[in-house]
This record gives C-alpha cells, sequence and structure tokens, in this order.
C-alpha cells in the first residue's frame, strides 16, 4: 500500500514562474507526470501552498495564470491536473469526449491564446488509451450499418475521429497485411492505433487554426505515463507516423496477445 498525504503549508509549493517557451512548458508536464507516477510508489507527504488548492491569501481572487492548454478526454479515469500533478491555476484544461476539435473546444482554446498569453506556452492533444470515443468510432466504421441507429450528437463526435480510425486502419494493414482490423485482434490494435492518431489528427488541425505550439501525447491507463511529441506538420509526416505506430511493439504485443487470447 501506498500512502499520500496533502498537506495545505503556507509555506508550501511556490508559485512557480511560467516556463520560457513551449518546450520547458512540456518538460515541466512530463516532470509532473513522473511525479505523478511516483505517487504510486512510496509515502509521501506532498506540501501544497493554499494558492495551489485555488485558496487566494488574502480573500481575493486570482488572475489566471496557466502555463499551458490541455484538450483531454472527458474520461472519469484521466484527471488532466492531477496526472500532470500541477496545482490550480497552472493549466487551462478543455475536457470533451474523444478529445475531438470542435467548434465550442477550439473557441475555447482560442481564447485562452488571445488572453492568457502572458503565461501561456503551449497546447496539448491528450488522448488515452482504452477511449470509449475512439471504440465507438472505431465499432462505427467497422459495423458502419449501426451508424443510422447511432444519435446526431454522438455521431458529430464520431465524425470527427473517423479520419484518425481510417488512417490507422490504412497503415495496420501496410504493417501487418490487408484486414487486420477483423477480429478482436485487430479490432484492439486499430482502437489504440486510433487513438494515437487522433491526438495527433486533432494537434495538427489545432495548430494550423490557432498557429501556436501544439503538443499531443496518449496517457497509458496502465502505466499512467504520459509522452510528448509535436504533432507532424504535413500529410506524408502524417502518414509516416500513422506506418511508424502501427508497426510499433505495443501495437504488435496487442496482435500477438488478444490472437493468442482468442484463438
Ligand atoms: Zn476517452
Amino acid at each position: 500500500m501506498t500512502e499520500v498525504i496533502y498537506r495545505v503549508d503556507p509555506k508550501g509549493l511556490e508559485k512557480p514562474e511560467p516556463p520560457n517557451d513551449a518546450s520547458e512548458a512540456r518538460d515541466r508536464l512530463l516532470d509532473g507526470n513522473r511525479r505523478f507516477i511516483e505517487l504510486f510508489e512510496k509515502q509521501q507527504i506532498v506540501h501544497v501552498s493554499p494558492e495551489a488548492v485555488g485558496i487566494c491569501p488574502d480573500g481575493g481572487t486570482l488572475p489566471q495564470r496557466p502555463f499551458a492548454a490541455i484538450l483531454g478526454c472527458a474520461d472519469a479515469r484521466v484527471p488532466i491536473e492531477l496526472l500532470f500533478r500541477c496545482p490550480s491555476n497552472a493549466l487551462f484544461v478543455v475536457r470533451v469526449a474523444g478529445n475531438v476539435a470542435g467548434d465550442e473546444c477550439v473557441g475555447s482554446l482560442e481564447y485562452a491564446v488571445a488572453n492568457l498569453a502572458e503565461t501561456l506556452r503551449v497546447i496539448v492533444v491528450l488522448g488515452h488509451s482504452g477511449c470509449g470515443a475512439v471504440i465507438a468510432a472505431v465499432d462505427s466504421y467497422l459495423n458502419p450499418q449501426s451508424y443510422p441507429s447511432t444519435s446526431a450528437p454522438l455521431r458529430s463526435i464520431i465524425d470527427r475521429i473517423l479520419p484518425a480510425v481510417r488512417l490507422a486502419d490504412n497503415a495496420l494493414a501496410e504493417a501487418h497485411g490487408g484486414r487486420t482490423a477483423k477480429g478482436p485482434a485487430g479490432r484492439q490494435a486499430l482502437i489504440e492505433t486510433s487513438v494515437k492518431m487522433n491526438a495527433a489528427l486533432t494537434a495538427a488541425s489545432i495548430h494550423s487554426v490557432l498557429s501556436f505550439p501544439v503538443q499531443y501525447g496518449v496517457f497509458d491507463l496502465l502505466s499512467h505515463k504520459i509522452e510528448l511529441a509535436e504533432p507532424p506538420v504535413n500529410p506524408e509526416a502524417m502518414l509516416s507516423l500513422a506506418a511508424e505506430v502501427a508497426a510499433s511493439d505495443p501495437i504488435r504485443q496487442i496482435l500477438d496477445t488478444t490472437r493468442a487470447f482468442w484463438s
């Protein structure tokens, strides 16, 4: 058993200065994720300042000072501030199923870029393994006959994920032979490849609209680990990324172990 004690302490976590640039902002997020994973490993007393939990010492309100804006999934297992181990007022968080870039979400990010420029250094699109919205899009792709019975609001989410599913399916077919997505193993590999490509495509489209530094990544529900990268800047680079993900060890492992389990 590990134990974590949060102790509000006026002398706790200092209010950090914003990072100098997007690269430093990414490093701060990754460092936070490393310290989040440490919470599972040993007993810790985490000293946090009143400001870190949203309490202004003089009883007033603090101005917004986020150093990163995150577009993440609404999934209850992906608490953004916690998994980057960030205090109150460090992240501008937009959450929607499938971390899709609908108008309201992109508008929220545009607001942050326009109004919080003093501290904001990077936008991150964060997908996660086992994403229910991506699973719905994959199942709609594999069984299009179910599409008409899907409600219009849900379709608006699925429609935004389908390009990533198509990209992932093509890449998997190229890497592992045609019609890979048939059967449970192929479906699982298609889901996880689509999760990553959905984050990359969404990040690239946000970058093209907002002209602001953007990173993308995937939160692994099992290891709690996040990796971040810049999204591909052109269609060829996007295809290369899809090929790389489809041929990667984690996807091969899914294909091998799930096939073995079901055969
Ligand atoms: Zn999700």
